[in-house]
């Protein structure tokens, strides 16, 4: 499932590509992608003929801004295995037909190609939001907390009961984290994924903000995290590196890269976690 740093690779790809055209046609074609849009005319006529004028990211959100005097938003979200594939081929060569799972498909003035929402599980989604009225259960984007806040990020880790891995993937917490980044923010940061976010000390809340900075910028400076399911690619159906360079998310039974003893997986929360028993207290 796409996190934080799949979804800002497609966001910074998306915005080189699209910021300043102009939308000429949006065909929607799976009812489940649209499943809140009431008004499915009205919802093509708020997208046609405006202008991109960013896009922009909150947690796993992708946010596809239009120009306008009320800030007016697509909001698109990935969810389990939704993929944005962008379509052009040179010259008057046609398109490559488009995949099985196509659920809506954009097109921009002036713009030989197409944007392609390709999604088989159909947990994706897209609807229009003013003002992000939608988002407003989201907490904090993680990345940019960690950026620019670490003592408000620690004082929320510190702030509950709840162990520090189910608190990372709790969006109304901060948002943008999923599974696994959460395993590498805690082994950087040398914490047990159980420990309650209220029983750490105050420089572990602080490393666990650090890591969370460290861990998401150094993944979306490999592109994200493509695992074996193929399930993310990037725009241009590139997969991510940043898989190759985990400590320790899926890595049973491997040496912790900082200690050597074998990596270990439990279950938290129902989900899969990795964890050196050595370098995390
Ligand atoms: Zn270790």
């Amino acid at each position: 499932m796409p996190e934080l740093p799949e979804v800002e690779t497609v966001r910074r790809e998306l915005a080189d590509l699209i910021v300043g055209h102009q939308i000429s046609t949006v065909e929607m074609i799976g009812a489940r992608t649209f499943r809140r849009v009431d008004d499915r005319d009205g919802f093509v006529r708020a997208l046609v003929s405006r202008t991109v004028s960013a896009v922009n990211r909150h947690g796993k959100y992708l946010l596809v801004e239009l120009d306008g005097l009320v800030r007016t938003e697509l909001v698109i979200h990935l969810r389990m295995s939704g993929q944005l594939l962008w379509a052009a081929s040179p010259g008057d060569v046609p398109l490559e037909p488009r995949p099985l799972h196509t659920h809506a498909v954009m097109t921009f003035a002036a713009m030989a190609g197409e944007l392609r929402f390709v999604d088989p599980r159909t947990f994706g989604e897209w609807y229009l939001t003013v003002e992000r009225a939608e988002l407003g259960h989201l907490g904090p984007d993680a990345l940019h907390l960690a950026e620019s806040d670490q003592a408000e990020f620690a004082r929320i880790v510190g702030s509950t009961r709840t162990a520090v891995k189910p608190l990372l993937l709790d969006q109304r917490r901060v948002a943008g984290v999923g599974n696994i980044y959460a395993d590498e923010i805690c082994f950087l940061a040398g914490v047990r994924i159980d420990r309650p976010g209220s029983s750490l000390s105050k420089p572990a809340r602080l490393r666990i903000a650090q890591a969370t900075g460290e861990v998401l910028r150094a993944a979306i400076e490999r592109g994200g995290t493509t695992l074996s399911d193929a399930q993310y690619v990037d725009l241009y159906g590139n997969a991510g590196a940043a898989g190759n360079s985990h400590a320790v998310h899926a890595r049973a039974g491997e040496p912790c890269p900082r200690c050597s003893r074998a990596v270990e997986r439990t279950v938290i929360g129902g989900r899969s976690a990795y964890f050196c028993r050595r370098c995390q207290k």
